[in-house]
């Protein structure tokens, strides 16, 4: 792979496409476009305090410390056999008799007489006269007294008070979400109640005179409709409370109504379709008319050119574009991250990786380009190699679901060669 720039020419996308007519038509850059959805995006702050167990999956509202140091006693490492270095005097090897015997559970205050040892488990807690924990697989035992080659440092074995965290320290910052690895971290400090961010009230709905539900037989000229499942799988989340206003026919009046009932109570609605520049695609102008604004639309975005983003008093909107692929492209490129904010999430950003392109492409340059990748290989450098799949994506859904992930084209680039570096958004 080579490090060399992409060829590129410089494009006029300064403009705007929101509700300023003096900065019309011109498409918007995704990063712009994004930015002003992220303005838009006002973190909920009311928050419920709930017990751990239904805390699991939602936005944790404040930084969870801890109430005592962790660990909270010197406790054992190993299975073993706990001793006092005094109890070592001289040339090794030692023998010496095993007392008795303490487990995870016990209070930990056994005394071994001088010259004798403990059998510890581990997790048990450390008697204060202890200097170290001997691993069992380190000592030959026979009957009651093991026989030790070696001497141990002072405190081997030992996990000591306060050595994971201090008292008061910070385990998780608020804003993340609550998955397995911070539900241990909250139990690990004895939270038995969390406070989380509210749920975020989320209203879906697809626009589309030919859309029919999946199952349903198809009358000619209809389609089943899949973004509505695409929809309700990425917003299937603890810490979204979904109101699926279903199908709307391209009825004007329809879609206002939906929208006016979709927007009251809602953090955030959702539509797909009707954003492009075909006469029945009227969503960002019926918007307007029931009351909304729109701050930015027609991004230079390939797929989905034709999103909006919007805020109807106190609901934010994102009207994706009707075909599968821009819907699914530009909801994890622009709705996802949106989202993610409004719910009061602090990691919104996608993450991306470097792959090295399997292919040549000559394109015109002002969109940026999200296409479905698959992962073909590595180069000598170990650098994964991705192949775009075809020339054409937007409304071939069968694509999606054979990539590995999205190779990102920059909007300026003229043409990208085999072995360039690009940015790939892996699915997960
Ligand atoms: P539109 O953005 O409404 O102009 O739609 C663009 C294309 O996507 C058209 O071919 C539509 O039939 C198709 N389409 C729109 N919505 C859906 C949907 N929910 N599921 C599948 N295809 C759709
Ligand atoms: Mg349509």
């Amino acid at each position: 792979m080579t490090l060399s720039s992409i060829k590129t020419v410089p494009v006029d996308i300064t403009s705007c496409g929101c509700d300023d007519p003096t900065l019309a038509a011109k498409l918007i850059p995704v990063n712009v476009a994004l930015m002003r959805g992220l303005e838009l995006a006002i973190a909920v702050d009311e928050t419920e305090i709930v017990p751990l167990e239904r805390a699991l999956g939602r936005v944790l509202a404040e930084p969870a410390t801890t109430p005592q140091p962790l660990p909270s006693f010197d406790n054992s490492a190993m299975d073993g056999y706990a001793v006092r270095l005094d109890d070592l005097s001289g040339e090794g090897p030692w023998q010496l008799p095993v007392f008795g015997r303490i487990a995870a559970g016990d209070a930990g205050d056994l005394v071994a007489p001088k010259g004798q040892v403990l059998r510890i488990l581990t997790g048990a807690p450390v008697p204060a006269d202890i200097d170290a924990v001997i691993m069992q697989e380190h000592v030959t035992r026979a009957h009651d007294s093991i026989t030790i080659t070696k001497r141990p440092a002072l405190g081997l074995n030992i996990r000591r008070l306060g050595e994971d965290l201090a008292e008061g320290a910070e385990i998780l910052p608020a804003g993340v979400e609550i998955g397995s690895r911070e539900a241990c971290a909250l139990a690990a400090i004895g939270a038995g109640e969390v406070a989380v961010k509210r749920k975020l009230k989320v209203a879906i709905f697809c626009t589309g005179s030919e859309l029919v539900a999946p199952g349903a037989a198809l009358a000619p000229g209809q389609i089943w409709n899949s973004n509505r499942f695409m929809l309700l799988s990425a917003l299937d989340k603890p810490w979204i409370e979904l109101r699926d206003l279903g199908t709307v026919p391209d009825q004007p009046d329809d879609l206002i109504a939906t929208l006016k009932d979709a927007a009251a109570g809602a953090d955030m609605v959702i539509s797909t379709g009707g954003v492009s520049v075909g006469d029945e695609d009227h969503m960002p102008r019926l918007f307007r008319e029931a009351g909304g604004n729109i701050h930015a639309m027609r991004v230079a975005m390939k797929p989905g050119k034709p999103v909006a983003i919007g805020k109807m008093n106190g609901a934010l909107y994102v009207g994706l574009p009707g075909n599968p692929v821009s819907a699914f492209v530009t909801w994890h490129i622009i709705g996802a991250q949106i989202l993610a904010k409004r719910a009061g999430l602090s990691k919104t950003e996608v993450t991306t990786d470097i792959v090295s392109a399997g292919f040549d492409v000559t394109r015109r340059p002002g969109r940026k380009e999200y296409r479905p990748a698959q992962i073909v290989g590595r180069d000598a450098n170990g650098i994964e190699i991705v192949e775009v799949m075809s020339p054409s994506y937007s409304a071939r859904v069968a694509l999606l679901s054979a990539a590995d992930g999205l190779v990102l084209i920059p909007a300026e680039a003229t043409e990208a060669s085999r072995g360039e570096a690009l940015d790939f958004i892996r699915f997960s």
